[in-house]
């Protein structure tokens, strides 16, 4: 399959795109992003989220390895200084309804580390194994007709100038222009939602201190059930020996900036321990707040004429409230389905290829929206939803799962799939798991977070705030 495709955009959703056009055989493939890319693991402009925790499920993991097979991300990633935490017994997670126990049976995993480090990895692995091209250039909008996209138009410091592709790919995350770039060539109508809890996230990085190297991921989640701002905190350790510390607020509940007020803000959450492990532990950047993580979904893939050459992918498609760490996999799982449905063409501008592929990556983004707007909608000040009967079903269905979780395997381990991404969430309606539901818990509550003893002590020694 020769022929030339156009991604725009070099995150994850992009760069995972041009690894399955390369690998479909399309010899040219020319990557598209607006910031300077550095050449190493490091936080960069166009990624403004890439200062906050980053939870890479394992489910995403997996689909990434798919794509890129033969050269073992998982390696890659944890030989530059990721960890790899089981989610049955190397977290603490207080919950909604509890602090959930620890089990020494294993369970799903997840990859913990900087987005940056994330980005590298795909980034320079890609480009390691393919002829994939990456060119530093802004793109302005899309060429061609309402009926088949052709290229698209490129900004540059001499001014404009058209690209030619067969197939375009859009993957210019949250930000996207999709929507106006569409109606300059005559597309109108395309349904946009946007679910605005009014989530502010904040985000610190610590030394992590002598003697807690091997502290687990600690969590205190947000409460969506008791008609106030939701709050969370989580301490995940990344590469360098480092904690990255990031709260989430919603309207009303916003986390502050000023290095005071972030501490309070830890200590003040419904378990204070994240405020106890900081307060103790040297903080190595300042706090970075960002503000742009409402749930937005363009709803292309249901327009009922889509122009033929152009894909869209990853946040430009949809994003969601981060609470859940989706939006990696999500990218991940939409590049699959393109490298799955080019493997089924012969041709780069097969007919109804470009259709065929936004609605197959459709399915993961509503299955993931549906997680995350569901809960944003229970939060009184969400703007643009409010929960309707369906939501009110499905929110006693979680509560009633999540309380069992806090004693019962079964029902963990129903929640740990569908949170790793391993199984859609139709995991939580298998029999065992509405079984393991109805059941409850059968260990009774934990009063604290489950510590061992050398974690109780170290949490003690790091403790300045007395709380
Ligand atoms: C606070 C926060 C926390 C998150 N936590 C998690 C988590 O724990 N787990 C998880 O899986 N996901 C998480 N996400 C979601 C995750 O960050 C996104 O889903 C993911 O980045 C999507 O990748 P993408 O490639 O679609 O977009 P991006 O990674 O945003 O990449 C878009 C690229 O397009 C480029 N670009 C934009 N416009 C143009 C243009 N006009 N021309 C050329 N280039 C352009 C940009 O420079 C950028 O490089 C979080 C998001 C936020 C906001």
């Amino acid at each position: 399959m020769s022929r030339r495709a156009v991604v725009v955009g070099a995150g994850l959703a992009g760069m995972l795109a041009a690894a399955v056009l390369a690998d479909a055989g399309v010899e040219d493939v020319v990557v598209l992003d607006r910031d300077d890319l550095p050449d190493g693991p490091r936080q960069r402009r166009g990624l403004p989220q890439g200062r906050h925790a980053h939870l890479l499920m394992a489910g995403g993991l997996a689909a990434m390895e798919e794509i890129v097979p033969g050269v073992g991300l998982r390696k890659r990633l944890l030989a530059a200084g990721a960890h790899e935490i089981s989610l049955s017994s190397g977290m603490l997670a207080r919950t909604p309804e509890g602090w959930l126990r620890r089990w020494r049976r294993e369970g799903p995993v997840m990859l913990t580390c900087t987005r940056a480090l994330v980005d590298w990895t795909i980034r320079s692995t890609v480009l390691e194994h393919t002829a994939v091209e990456v060119r530093r250039a802004a793109v302005a909008g899309l060429t061609g007709s309402a009926g088949r996209v052709r290229g698209v138009r490129v900004s540059g410091p001499g001014g404009e100038e058209d690209l030619d592709a067969d197939l375009v790919v859009d993957a210019s995350g949250r930000g996207t222009r999709i929507v106006p770039w569409l109606e300059r060539l005559g597309l109108s109508g395309v349904r946009t939602r946007t679910v605005d809890s009014g989530l502010v996230n904040a985000s610190r990085l610590y030394r992590v201190p002598a003697g807690a190297e091997r502290f687990p991921l600690t969590i205190v989640q947000a409460d969506p059930y008791v008609s106030r701002p939701g709050r969370s905190a989580m301490v995940m350790p990344v590469e360098g020996d480092r904690w990255l510390v990031s709260c989430g607020g919603t309207r009303g509940g916003e986390p502050p900036a000023d290095p005071e007020g972030f501490l309070r803000y830890t200590l003040g959450l419904p378990d204070p321990i994240v405020g106890r492990l900081v307060s103790g532990a040297e903080p190595l950047t300042d706090v970075h707040l960002s503000r742009s993580t409402s749930n937005v979904r363009h709803y292309l893939d249901k327009v009922p004429r889509w122009p033929e050459g152009l894909v869209v992918l990853g946040d430009a498609l949809g994003t969601f409230n981060p609470a859940y760490g989706q939006g990696m996999s999500v990218a991940a799982f939409g590049a699959r389905v393109l490298g799955r449905e080019l493997g089924r063409a012969d041709r780069l501008d097969a007919p109804g290829l470009a259709r065929r592929v936004l609605r197959g990556a459709a399915r993961p983004v509503d299955a993931a929206w549906a997680m995350a707007v569901g809960q944003d909608v229970l939060y009184p000040a969400t703007r643009g939803g409010r929960p309707g009967l369906a939501d009110r079903a499905a929110t006693a269905y979680t509560r009633r799962m999540t309380r069992a979780a806090t004693g019962s395997f079964a029902a963990a381990s129903a929640i740990w799939d569908v949170t790793s991404m391993r199984t859609s969430p139709a995991r939580m309606f298998h029999p065992s798991a509405v079984l393991a539901a109805l059941a409850g818990p059968s260990l009774p509550p934990l009063s604290g977070p489950p510590l061992t003893p050398g974690e109780r002590e170290v949490l003690a020694g790091l403790d300045r705030a007395g709380v």
